[in-house]
């Protein structure tokens, strides 16, 4: 999240103006260090792994076995 120094406060990506200052005191917001995760600065277009589709695919074949058992 931009963190302005000289307001001691945070900005939502939003509420910075598009030069990336304060827009209340005109400072240039400090951009945190690392990844954000939240995403909002650098969009990552990351494609999901083939391990995550089908660890899904695990997870929603155990669950639907088990639902399944239930009316066994
Ligand atoms: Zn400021």
């Amino acid at each position: 999240m931009p963190w302005c120094e000289e307001c001691a406060k945070y900005f939502t990506p939003n509420s910075v103006k598009t030069d990336g200052s304060c827009p209340t005191c005109g400072d240039t917001i400090q951009l945190p260090d690392g990844h954000d995760h939240d995403g909002d600065s650098e969009p990552v277009d990351e494609s999901t792994p083939w391990h995550f589709k089908l660890m899904v695919f695990m997870v929603v074949a155990y669950l639907g076995w088990r639902f399944l058992d239930l009316f066994v």
